[in-house]
């Protein structure tokens, strides 16, 4: 498989750098300055979550601009969704794998209409946390919009863990 249809995959996606799945990515200590020189936003007061958070600067118009970098961060080196290494392994066809991403980014355009305004930056912190207020409350009084919500919410997390192998709750190293 040619590499430019991996390439054309992720630059029509960015799941994994736009705040979508992540909402942050984990550094080695020893990358902390590195990462921070080149522009993204370094978290490292709690050893437990020592990275940078989404949505990630350096995104842009579909192309990671650090990527050619010797200290481009480990982590994005090493991360690939279960999509990208299908078509790399040539176990889905490249049509196949854009269907997948262009489903998914389709239910996250309807799960993102059906979010509160919120302040909270990550698409990734909105739902979680949306969807954690919600269950909270008394099943009884949910209004349409929120039933509707966790309905769909719930649909895209199973397609994370099953797409981008990425669990609802944790944040995996990248
Ligand atoms: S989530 Fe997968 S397809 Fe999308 S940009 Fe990341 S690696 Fe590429
Ligand atoms: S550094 Fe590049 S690959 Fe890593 S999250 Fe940011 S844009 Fe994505």
């Amino acid at each position: 498989m040619p590499d430019s249809n991996a390439q054309t995959l992720c630059k029509a996606c960015g799941l994994c750098c736009s705040g979508h799945l992540f909402s942050w990515v984990r550094l080695n200590a020893n990358e902390l300055d590195k990462a921070e020189a080149l522009g993204l936003n370094v978290i490292r007061n709690d050893p437990r979550q020592r990275g940078f958070l989404q949505p990630c600067p350096v995104w842009q118009s579909g192309v990671c601009t650090v990527y050619t970098s010797p200290d481009y961060p480990r982590s994005c080196a090493k991360y690939k969704c279960i999509v990208l290494r299908k078509l790399l392994d040539e176990e889905i066809d490249f049509h196949d794998a854009m269907n997948q991403i262009q489903e998914t980014l389709s239910l996250i355009r309807e799960v993102e209409n059906l979010l509160p305004n919120a302040s909270i930056i990550s698409f990734r912190e909105q739902l979680i946390t949306h969807k954690e207020n919600l269950e909270k409350l008394d099943k009884q009084k949910y209004t349409q919009t929120e039933k509707e919500f966790l309905q769909k919410a719930g649909e895209l997390l199973n397609l994370y863990e099953s797409r981008f192998g990425v669990d609802d709750f944790i944040d995996y190293e990248k």
